[in-house]
């Protein structure tokens, strides 16, 4: 028996009362069937309603419902597993019994109606931003996901030919306003420019701001349901809802959907698209509506806050500012960069001038300055050189052959926990700290 849903008629009832119908376990855990519910089942890309279940006039015996779903015309309500672990069957039928869960008990649904909000909004938002897409560039929203982070669309825009009133007219010239039955749109575009998708939110923030009512109208069949300006083909053959923002003569969007949806468009808040990038010849668009935006606006606005004060700049200079100081970080790296390889030119010509060989200590060079440094007395002096840099807690070990590099460290280097390795001519190692770099240049003093 097809649930009764209150929904349908009253988008905005947050509880109901109803009489069990069922109770019993499947995949996923216990479920609850009602004759009617005000939560709504999982579908069109909207997550399951969560809530409450108790005993009519009752408070305290509450059960968490933590989702919802359809099977069948059934909506199952999927009880929360309060003992937090496996469901003991008979101990959770017994206990559900003794708290008055029964068939044919009345009960007292009750929405979370946070959550039911946010993807009321969430939902809405989706159709008002594509509604904006088709209209100004004939893009047509070809997927829906509605994430824990973002919602996203994908936007093709291929010409479709919707039977019924609506008729998409062919190539249209880049700009031109067709002219057919429906909502107007434009076409010639392939895909959504960063440019394209601003115009697109400010309209759907205008679509929003004009509070327009939102409404659903019900339709036996497919064929029924063709007579609405729709912006996209119908897939269901019966049992069509369409929602309607605005005006149905002139509509910001209209297009099928079994979601739930706020009854006016200013319930939405806010649109923000937050990037768009190539999905299978689609443009993915990204975005948030509603508090979820809000929220974002309010942390994206303390970080460049942040910024702001850091750089001593406003919103006019802060970009400008910011790039100022890559450039000067740049042009530090250069200097540093120079000064490092004198700094590697005048140790080498130090070494080579004294033969090399033995333990060399630096406080200043990096352990790639000593690098470099090996490279450039290798093979060119006798014996065994051990270069020591004090500030990169950092030894390199270069040889004529004489001495193995690698297996100095590994003798030598490994125990005092230096880290490193090479082969017979050169070799590094790196030093937990510089007690036990001074045993290492001790060792071979
Ligand atoms: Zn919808």
């Amino acid at each position: 028996m097809r649930t009764v849903r209150q929904y349908e008629h009253d988008v905005n009832q947050k509880s109901c009362n109803a009489v069990i119908q069922r109770i019993f376990k499947s995949e996923g855990g216990f479920f609850l069937v009602a004759d009617r519910t005000v939560f709504f089942p999982e579908g069109g890309g909207q997550p399951g309603d969560r809530g409450i279940v108790r005993p009519a006039g009752t408070c305290g015996a509450d059960i968490t419902i933590i989702d919802t779903l359809e099977k069948d015309g059934e909506v199952w309500h999927r009880l929360a597993d309060e003992a937090d672990g496996e469901y003991d069957s008979a101990g959770f039928e017994t206990e559900l019994a003794e708290r008055g869960f029964v068939p044919g008990a009345e009960i007292e649904l009750v929405l979370d109606w946070t959550h039911r909000f946010d993807c009321m909004q969430r939902h809405l938002g989706e159709h008002i931003l594509s509604g904006a897409i088709y209209r100004l560039f004939g893009g047509v929203n070809r997927g829906f996901h509605m994430g824990e982070d973002c919602i996203t669309i994908d936007i093709a825009f291929e010409d479709e030919t919707i039977t019924g009133e609506f008729v998409s007219d062919g190539a249209l010239e880049k700009g031109a306003v067709s002219e057919a039955v429906g909502m107007p749109h434009r076409s010639g575009y392939t895909k959504m420019t960063w440019e394209m998708a601003e115009a697109a939110e400010a309209e759907a923030n205008r679509v929003i701001q004009q509070d327009l009512p939102v409404t659903v109208s019900y339709f036996e069949t497919q064929e029924d349901a063709a007579s609405m300006p729709l912006r996209k083909a119908v897939k269901a053959e019966t049992d069509v809802s369409v929602v309607t923002v605005g005006d149905i003569d002139s509509p910001a969007d209209c297009c099928a959907c079994c979601g739930t949806h706020p009854d006016s468009s200013g319930q939405v808040g806010l649109v923000k698209i937050y990037k768009i990038e190539p999905n299978r010849g689609m443009s993915r668009i990204y975005f948030e509506c509603g508090m979820r935006a809000f929220t974002a606006y309010q942390k994206h606005f303390n970080i460049l806050y942040e910024l702001e004060n850091e750089l001593s700049a406003g919103d006019n200079d802060v970009l400008a500012k910011f790039e100022a100081r890559i450039e000067k970080e740049n042009s530090l790296h250069r200097e540093l960069t120079a000064l490092r390889k004198k700094n590697v030119e005048r140790e080498t010509a130090a070494l080579l001038s004294n033969g090399c060989a033995g333990v060399h200590v630096y406080d200043d060079l990096t352990a790639d300055d000593l690098r470099q440094t090996a490279k450039k007395i290798s093979g060119k002096f006798t014996g065994f050189a051990v270069l020591v840099s004090i500030a990169g807690l950092a030894a390199v070990l270069v040889s004529d052959g004489s001495a193995d590099c690698g297996f100095v460290v590994k003798e030598q280097a490994a125990p005092l926990g230096g880290k490193g390795g090479g082969n017979r001519s050169t070799a590094s190692c790196v030093f937990p700290d510089k007690a036990a770099l001074d045993e290492f240049i001790r060792r071979l003093g």
